[in-house]
């Protein structure tokens, strides 16, 4: 069997997390079309198994959207994406503009030239892109001559996304399968939990707000018919707690609801999903805090 580690770098909001759930074929990286959802190194497994030369595990790692640091949130997440170049077997590194566009894939390419880790460039979105600025944005990147291959594809539709795992298979060397073939993450369910409601708390709120949002799970609990879950959404500023409550609770009351029946499909049982929302300031300054949310250097 091959087998390997796999990273997925790239600007917030290019597919990186879509591109996982493709690949994965069930939904476990959550997406939205707000920068910075991702936090976590969230790992998903894929293994096929038959029995022959074409037996595969890859294991892959989401990693958060890079950016130049502005606070330290942010520079704990750049770190973490640095960490996840020079451990895994290959490299992902999504675009979806050309490099000419904006600072931050520049910033990227700068950190790669500098790793060994083979490099594969995924012009993503394919089919928005004309064939203009496809040819555009891919003559750009090859100039380059940092990049093992550049395929171009659509996370959204699934367009190419065969071919990039047989690339990726030409890539790996035989190893364990460090894995169960039936996990898709090794995440606990919790944690994707804590995710989906964190995915609707942005999906409902104002620009202002979302990146200062954290969520712990402060009770879970599995009885036979039901599970029972109490969380707290934390946010920066007491302005901000009053829009994530909205009017007469209405907000909180959407949000609520709507990452409970998402949670419900994910568990397969009923939920009773209680939220709170407190304020805790300048959380993503705090290194104490940091960690009780899990954040660690
Ligand atoms: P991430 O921040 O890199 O993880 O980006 P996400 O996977 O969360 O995607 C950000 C937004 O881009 C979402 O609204 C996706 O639906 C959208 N998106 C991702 N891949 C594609 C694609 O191949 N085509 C199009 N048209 N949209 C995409
Ligand atoms: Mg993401």
């Amino acid at each position: 069997m091959k087998s390997g580690f796999i990273g997925i770098i790239g600007r917030p909001n290019v597919g990186k997390s879509t591109l996982l759930n493709a690949i994965l074929g069930e939904k476990i990286a959550i997406t939205t079309d707000k920068p910075q959802t991702t936090r976590n190194s969230i790992r998903g497994i894929y293994t096929k198994r038959n029995g022959d030369d074409d037996d595969c595990q890859m294991i892959f790692i989401d990693t958060p959207g890079i950016h130049k640091p502005r606070n330290k949130l942010g520079s704990i997440m750049t770190d973490m994406a640095l960490n996840t170049f020079k451990e895994v077997d290959v490299v992902l590194f999504l675009v979806d503009d050309e490099l000419s566009a904006g600072p931050g894939d520049k910033y990227i390419v700068e950190l790669l030239k500098n790793i060994e880790t083979p490099v594969f460039l995924i012009i993503n979105k394919i089919d928005k892109l004309d064939p203009e600025k496809y040819r555009r944005i891919y003559e750009e990147y090859n100039e380059l001559g940092v990049f093992d291959e550049i395929i171009g594809a659509s996370a959204l539709s699934g367009k190419n996304v065969d071919a990039l795992l047989a690339k990726l298979k030409s890539r790996l060397v035989e190893g364990p399968m460090y894995f169960p073939e039936d996990m898709v993450t090794d995440h606990p369910e919790r944690f994707i939990v804590s995710e989906i409601i964190r995915e609707k708390v942005l999906l409902y709120l104002d620009e202002e707000v979302p990146h200062g949002v954290a969520i712990e799970l402060e009770s879970y609990k599995e009885e036979p018919s039901i599970t029972k879950i109490g969380a707290v959404i934390y946010c920066e500023r007491k302005s901000h707690k009053g829009i994530i409550i909205g009017k007469e609770g209405k907000k909180l009351k959407g949000i609520g609801k709507s990452a409970r029946l998402e949670i419900e499909g994910l568990l397969g049982t009923k939920v009773f999903l209680e939220l709170w929302v407190k304020v805790k300031e300048n959380w993503r300054d705090s290194d104490f805090i940091l960690n009780s949310f899990g954040y660690r250097k």
